[in-house]
């Protein structure tokens, strides 16, 4: 009702409540615009005002709220607490509670209260501010579970440290009591590692070579040197080459460490092979005196035969001549086994004397050719010769051994080739080389024993039972020939179909 003609002090008290209206306004409108759920609530714990934020955050409407107790949403027991401290102390901050939600979602809130009191300082009841929670209580969770994981992931690595460390320790410890020596250069080919064996057979102390280049380790001590003249500086891969220190025989091999590209070092492997050496040396030596003790009765008894068979000594009848017959023969088999005993002996002991000629291959193979006609005649084995399609120029070899090689392939050829088959002898001339090649149509070899081929007293399962006699050192002696010429000698063969033995030497002049 508007009064008519005010009085100042009437017109004072309208200013004063139009005041006190846009005050309560502001008041209404910023508890409703705080973004932070709060409410009032009486000292008795029943709600009295609530914002939009509060509504929002527990899922009751205002209806639902206002007049109804506080512990309907955050339970009796937060509820009384959190009204009685505010009565004691006037406020609290801070306290992290449960809020349940209309929908029973539980939400962690932390709960901020002040004390009400009206204009005659009697308390009416608090100011309740809440601050949700989730999204820190996530993080934290989350953070948890990160920080568990890496834990687990510090556990794992602690114990793999430890089992690494123990393998480590085994390793080492294989590695020292090894017999053999072991060194590692690593990748940029400085010694990384060597063991006590390696030390002590190339008598050197670890701590003066660890982290040398090879320059530097063949100037710090000469039992270095042959080791590094094998190996070369970029520590080649090598397969048991000897090196000789002082009195030992050592052999070497070396591996790559890692794939080529990732060469991470090489592996150096020394073996103590003199006594190997020694053993090896002792039986040539056996079998070299052995030989030469057996060859003088064996010559004796090979001329007192002859004589017998030639009648100087008187006629013998047919069938003493048949029963001496059969003993000369025996006895030329023992010479040559221990002529071919000899021979090896020879090589081993690296004295397998060369005499350089000059000769035509052509020239040897037909020799060789013509002291097998009559036992491939013998034999019913067809023995043909192919003539090289350009003129072969002359080699410088020692013809008597060639001689001996061409021989024993083409003696080999008729003996392990059933009658009626054929023996093919033919000549090459490449740039820088000839081969001569022993083709048969014989009994072969088995896939799985040609690896053995060339090796001593070698004599394949298929030909022991044709009763073929032999020694096994034919193709031996061969190879060590051909080799010492700087040539090559090889074999293809299909059991039962044949065989093709060749070999070729290089043309040096
Ligand atoms: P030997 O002939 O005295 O046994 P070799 O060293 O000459 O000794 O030959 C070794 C072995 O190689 C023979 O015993 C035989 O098993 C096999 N061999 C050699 N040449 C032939 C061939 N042409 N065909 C089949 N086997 C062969």
């Amino acid at each position: 009702m508007e009064i008519k003609n005010p009085t100042p002090e009437q017109n004072k008290i309208a200013v004063l409540l139009d005041d006190l209206s846009s005050l309560e306004s502001y008041a209404r409108d910023l508890f409703s615009f705080l973004p932070l759920p709060v409410c009032l609530v009486s000292s008795i714990g029943i709600i009295l005002e609530t914002n939009p934020a509060l509504e929002k955050i527990s899922g009751y409407s205002t209806e639902e709220l206002i007049g109804n107790p506080l512990e309907n949403f955050i339970g009796k027991l937060d509820a009384n607490r959190l009204i009685k401290e505010t009565l004691e102390k006037g406020s609290l901050s801070s306290r992290e509670i449960v809020l349940t939600t209309k929908d029973k979602k539980k939400i962690y809130v932390s709960a901020s209260t002040l004390l009400r009191k009206n204009d005659q300082g009697e308390t009416i009841g608090c100011f309740m501010g809440l601050f949700d929670l989730t999204a820190i209580k996530e993080n934290e969770q989350d953070l948890h579970k990160s920080q568990s994981a890496l834990l687990n992931i510090l556990e794992d690595v602690v114990e793999e440290k430890g089992k690494a460390e123990e393998e480590k320790n085994k390793t080492s410890a294989v590695i020292a009591n090894l017999t053999d020596g072991l060194m590692v250069f690593d990748s940029q080919n400085n010694l990384s590692l060597i063991n006590p064996p390696a030390e002590k057979l190339l008598r050197v102390k670890k701590d003066a070579v660890y982290n040398k280049s090879p320059d530097e380790l063949a100037s710090l001590t000469d039992s270095f040197k042959p080791l590094l003249t094998i190996l070369g500086k970029e520590i080649k891969e090598i397969f048991r080459q000897e090196i000789i220190i002082e009195d030992f025989t050592l052999e070497i091999s070396s591996v790559s460490i890692g794939a080529s590209k990732n060469r991470t070092g090489s592996l150096i492997i020394v073996h103590d092979i003199t006594r190997e050496k020694g053993i090896e040396r002792m039986k040539t030596e056996f079998v070299s005196i052995a030989a030469h003790q057996l060859r003088t009765p064996l010559s004796v008894i090979k001329w007192a035969l002859s004589l017998l068979l030639e009648g100087d000594v008187g006629e013998l009848s047919a069938e003493q001549k048949n029963v001496i017959g059969k003993s000369y023969t025996s006895n030329e088999r023992m010479i040559t086994l221990i002529n071919d005993l000899l021979d090896v002996a020879r090589i081993e002991e690296g004295r397998y004397l060369y005499k350089l000629v000059t000769a035509k291959l052509e020239n040897l193979a037909q020799a060789a050719l013509s002291s097998c006609r009559e036992i491939a005649a013998k034999r019913n084995i067809k023995l043909e010769y192919q003539k090289p399609a350009k003129a072969l120029p002359e080699l410088m070899i020692d013809a008597e051994k060639i001689t001996f090689a061409i021989q024993n392939l083409v003696e080999n050829a008729i003996k392990y080739t059933p009658p009626g088959g054929q023996v093919t002898v033919s000549l090459k001339y490449d740039t820088n080389k000839v081969a001569l090649s022993v083709k048969d149509t014989g009994v072969g070899i088995s896939q799985e024993q040609q690896n053995r081929l060339f090796t001593k007293f070698f004599r394949a399962n298929n030909i022991m039972r044709m009763e073929t006699d032999g020694t096994g050192l034919g193709l031996f002696i061969a190879k060590n020939i051909i080799e010492a010429h700087g040539g090559q000698i090889r074999c293809q063969s299909q059991e039962n179909k044949g065989s093709t033995f060749s070999f070729s030497l290089p043309i040096n002049n």
